[in-house]
């Protein structure tokens, strides 16, 4: 296998260094493992842009809420290893826990502005406690990787949002690409959690994806927001899926919308089917423009 394995940041600051010396670029995918199709494109993605491609493997506890699924989370190392290496990784770093939260830890990055107490981050959700994990462990990353460009799913489209207002707010150098939403033939977004469900779940899930292709649908054709989301919600209830929320919100600052103001507006959903929670979204421009990131 000619993909390199560090387990220390140490040993990660040692391999980039003379890389970077020598002038080239570094691209930064952080995952948790357990890689598909979704994983792939971003290392692909960070493939074309950079010379130097680091992926980082880690199943975070510090964004996992007690009771939520840190210890069933799904690992494959040797799996994920492969596919890294094929989909184009050069290095793969899969610290351990104490390397990456020594004794004593106790210093936590938090990005405030309404963006990680809604949605996800709601305390009766996952709470801003989750995000902050997120923001604690990819800023790490950030210090220690010093990537030229990082690269984030447009799937989690709250975390990739969160993460951009942390690099800019906290002046980190590296440039935030978003990559769109990867997805199952039937449109179902890929997840690592997606392993949960049931044969019957899994008919189900498509859903999701489906309710968010109904409001864009009703958008276009000149519905409005709150008329688009209702018959979003009907094809939730039509599948027997009661969400956790299914909301517009504007996508640069997640404040809710009504109506379009001319900003991209996020429709996010979030639901519980079987043994999975799982997320999704599309991000709407006025009636009659195409889709547009959330930049
Ligand atoms: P995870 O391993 O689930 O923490 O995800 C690692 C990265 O992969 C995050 O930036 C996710 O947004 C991204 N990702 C996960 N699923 C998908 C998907 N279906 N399409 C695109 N990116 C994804």
């Amino acid at each position: 296998m000619s993909v390199q394995v560090i387990r220390t940041k140490d040993d990660l600051r040692a391999a980039l260094r003379p890389r970077r010396r020598a002038g080239e670029t570094i691209g930064l995918v952080p995952t948790m493992g357990y890689l598909h199709d979704g994983h792939l494109a971003l290392i692909r993605a960070a493939r074309e842009r950079c010379d130097v491609v680091v992926m980082s493997l880690f199943v975070n506890p510090t964004q996992f809420r007690e009771g939520e699924d840190l210890e069933s989370y799904p690992r494959d190392e040797e799996r994920d290893l492969a596919l890294a290496e094929e989909a184009g990784a050069d290095i793969v770093y899969a610290p351990s826990v104490e390397d990456v939260y020594p004794n004593g830890f106790a210093t936590w990055v938090e990005v405030g502005g309404g963006l990680t107490d809604v949605l996800c981050g709601d305390p009766g959700r996952r709470g801003p406690d989750h995000f902050r994990g997120v923001t604690t462990v990819v800023a790490k990353l950030f210090n220690t990787v010093e990537p030229d460009a990082s690269f984030f799913g447009q799937k989690d489209a709250q975390q990739a949002i969160v993460i951009r207002r942390m690099a800019r707010d906290l002046d980190f150098r590296t440039e935030i690409v978003t990559v769109p939403t990867v997805r199952e033939p039937d449109g179902l977004a890929m997840s690592s959690r997606n392993t949960y469900l049931s044969p019957a779940d899994r008919e189900r899930a498509p859903a999701l994806y489906r309710a968010l292709r109904t409001a864009q649908e009703a958008v276009e054709g000149g519905a409005s927001l709150d008329d688009a989301l209702a018959d979003a919600r009907r094809v939730l209830t039509e599948a027997g899926i009661e969400p956790e929320y299914l909301e517009a919100r504007y996508a640069d600052d997640l404040t809710p919308a009504a109506a379009f103001d001319g900003r991209p507006v996020l429709v996010a959903v979030a639901a519980r089917v079987g043994a999975a929670r799982l997320i999704d979204n599309v991000v709407l421009g006025p009636p009659s423009e195409a889709e547009t990131p959330a930049e």
